[in-house]
């Protein structure tokens, strides 16, 4: 290498400056508002531009019976572990969803 070909430190420190990571940028949902990223469905409502994409409240009503089947094809009383932490989120964003579309 030829010393013309030699990055200076100050070179290679001004092309790293634009590698820092900034904050994403984020806008509220004009549903729920609740914050989501730009150009995104909001992923609390599963809205984008005041249109439905996916029905949460099915969503999490399907997942929490695949749930249950699994718990059932393993001999566990669904109904015994439902006090468990990973299942009261789910029913939580329920409660907020059903408040605030009644607004
Ligand atoms: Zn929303």
């Amino acid at each position: 290498m030829s010393s013309r070909m030699r990055i200076t430190s100050g070179k290679t420190r001004s092309r790293r400056s634009h590698h820092g990571i900034k904050a994403p940028r984020l806008s509220t949902c004009a549903k729920c508002g609740s914050v989501h990223l730009r150009h995104r469905m909001c992923e609390t409502c599963g809205n984008y531009k005041d249109k439905e994409i996916i029905d949460i409240n099915a969503k999490i009503a399907k997942k929490n019976e695949r749930q249950v089947a699994k718990m059932k094809s393993l001999g566990i009383d669904p109904n015994a572990k439902n006090t468990n932490e990973d299942e009261k989120e789910p029913k939580l964003d329920l409660k907020k969803l059903s408040k605030k579309k009644t607004k």
